[in-house]
């Protein structure tokens, strides 16, 4: 890849593809598509100049982190999706399921084995951030990772961005170039060699691919030695939802986005973060059908490089300006951050202030203590705090504001900051179908004061920014919300 985009590839462990195997290995490991994808597209590059075939292998084990109903059926929707688009297009497509753990340990090194690179997702957090340093040093086969996340290249930052207001500023001087540096709609349409690859007979016994597995899914799942009391949610794995929730947004949320993105009762936000996070979907695709609808007349000459601050930089709709806000800048600064910092989910990564100033409160007395399971179970004194929790432990999701909400409570009813930070990790990644993402940590620390600024000092939360129910009661429309949510209700699925 030349151009911007040499700064989306990682060469792990310095050596360079050549025709020394049988064919070159793409492992989908969390940009779980087949398009837009630049990992993909780097992995048909070096099939087409070894002129070897592609094998693409997708995998998923069974004690991964916060392992539980809900994620598998989730990631098993899109994994049999994927199987019948590879089937359909003739794509050289393997995937494995894991049924006990530790089963499909070596399975990677197999494939490698035979393989004259190893192409697979650059991600900066959760197992795939230690599966890509882990695997790297044990492979003589060139292990190369590619940044198919966003639209401000990984590489392109060079330390840690402290607050949105900085990371904005690259991004803007950076949008026009790395945004017509665009991923491929379909990468797999310039392979050249389309031999088929044929796995051999006891490689296939050892780890027998997952075809049947999908067609059984429920008893499968049953079967697995994963959390069952997180349940499977109404969302479906697959980038048919995705799209159709991209389209849904377009027609019924962008135009009132501005305004109403945090009211629960309006659902003007895109509700795309699940696909995001599993890869089904992909930023630019999103950014562009946003573009697309940009007043009649709009082009990119219109955007001007706008000092880091918000709005006033695409120039059009102010609702798109909004939008883009979030899924561009907001998204990608956790990205960028956790990228250049290893320790992104380590309460010593707070800036100072908030440290110092958290520090200084933490023996004021709380009027209110939970422990973390009364707050699984929504069994807090607060009516929109439990409603909140209700919908994110039956449904796997929560709305922004309210998450905001729901994250400064916790600060404010633990015995001191680095449990409620634990207990958010915990309860934020066992039910949120878009958890265990960069953005969860985003998310999470900006509670504990990472990219925001110093505040006014309070009780418990010292300069961090404190936020109440009953304001959010007074600025959201919350009467549906609490209606369906209320009263810790068990909701039907
Ligand atoms: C305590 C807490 C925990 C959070 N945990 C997660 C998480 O686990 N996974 C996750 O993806 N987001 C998380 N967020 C960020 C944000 O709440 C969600 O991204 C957003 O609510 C997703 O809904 P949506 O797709 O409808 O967003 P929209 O408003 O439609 O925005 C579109 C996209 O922009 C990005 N985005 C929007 N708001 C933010 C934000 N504040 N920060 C970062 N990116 C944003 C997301 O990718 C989102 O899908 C958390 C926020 C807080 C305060």
């Amino acid at each position: 890849m030349k151009n911007i985009n040499s700064k989306r590839v990682f060469k792990r462990n310095g050596t360079e593809p050549d025709s020394d195997g049988d064919y070159v290995l793409y492992w989908m490991q969390i940009n779980r598509r087949f398009q837009y994808n630049y990992a993909l597209e780097y992995a048909v590059g070096w099939a087409n100049k070894l002129d070897k075939p592609l094998l693409i292998y997708e995998g998923l084990s069974c004690d991964y982190p916060w392992a539980s109903d809900r994620f598998h059926h989730f990631l098993m929707e899109g994994m049999k999706e994927n199987l019948s688009y590879a089937e359909e297009e003739n794509v050289n497509y393997y995937s494995y399921l894991e049924d006990k753990p530790g089963a499909g340990d070596g399975l990677l090194y197999e494939l490698a084995e035979n393989a004259c690179a190893v192409i697979s997702d650059e991600f900066p957090v959760y197992i795939i951030r230690e599966h890509n340093e882990k695997v790297a040093p044990k492979l003589e086969t060139p292990y190369i990772t590619v940044d198919s996340n966003g639209i401000i290249p990984l590489g392109l930052t060079e330390k840690a961005p402290y607050n949105a207001y900085f990371f904005r500023k690259i991004m803007q001087r950076n949008f026009v170039e790395c945004f017509t540096n665009s991923p491929k709609k379909d990468p797999l349409a310039d392979l050249e060699n389309l031999s088929k690859v044929k796995l051999g007979d006891e490689f296939l016994s050892k780890y027998p691919p997952a075809d049947k597995k999908l067609e059984n899914q429920e008893s499968f799942i049953g079967s697995l030695p994963i959390n069952h009391d997180v349940s499977k949610i109404a969302l479906e794995g697959t980038r048919q939802s995705a799209l159709g929730k991209l389209g849904q947004f377009i027609q019924y949320g962008l135009s009132k986005y501005d305004e109403n993105r945090n009211d629960p009762d309006e659902n003007a936000a895109s509700g795309l973060s699940p696909w995001l996070h599993f890869g089904k979907i992909s930023e630019y695709e999103i950014v562009d059908a946003v573009l697309d609808h940009q007043p009649k007349g709009w082009d990119l000459d219109n955007i001007t490089f706008n000092k880091g601050s918000t709005g006033g930089f695409f120039n059009g709709d102010p609702n798109v300006d909004s939008f883009l806000d979030e899924v561009i800048t907001w998204r990608e600064v956790g990205f960028h951050f956790a990228h250049h910092e290893p320790d992104y989910d380590q309460y010593e990564t707070l800036p100072d202030w908030a440290l110092e100033s958290l520090e200084e409160h933490k023996d004021d007395p709380r009027e209110y203590i939970y422990e973390l399971e009364e707050f699984a179970q929504s069994k807090t004194h607060d009516e929109i705090w439990n409603a909140a929790q209700t919908q994110l432990r039956e449904e796997g999701v929560m709305q922004n504001y309210l998450r905001m909400l729901w994250g400064k409570k916790v600060l404010e009813w633990t015995p001191n900051p680095e449990t409620a930070l634990a207990y958010l990790i915990e309860l934020n990644n066992r039910y949120a179908i878009d958890g265990r993402d960069p953005n969860s940590y985003s998310g999470i620390f900006w509670i504990f004061g990472r990219f925001d600024r110093a505040w006014q000092e309070r009780p418990i939360y010292g300069k961090v920014r404190y936020m109440t129910s009953d304001s959010t009661r007074r600025k959201l429309k919350l009467k549906e919300y609490l209606d369906k949510y209320g009263n810790q209700k068990t909701l039907d699925m």
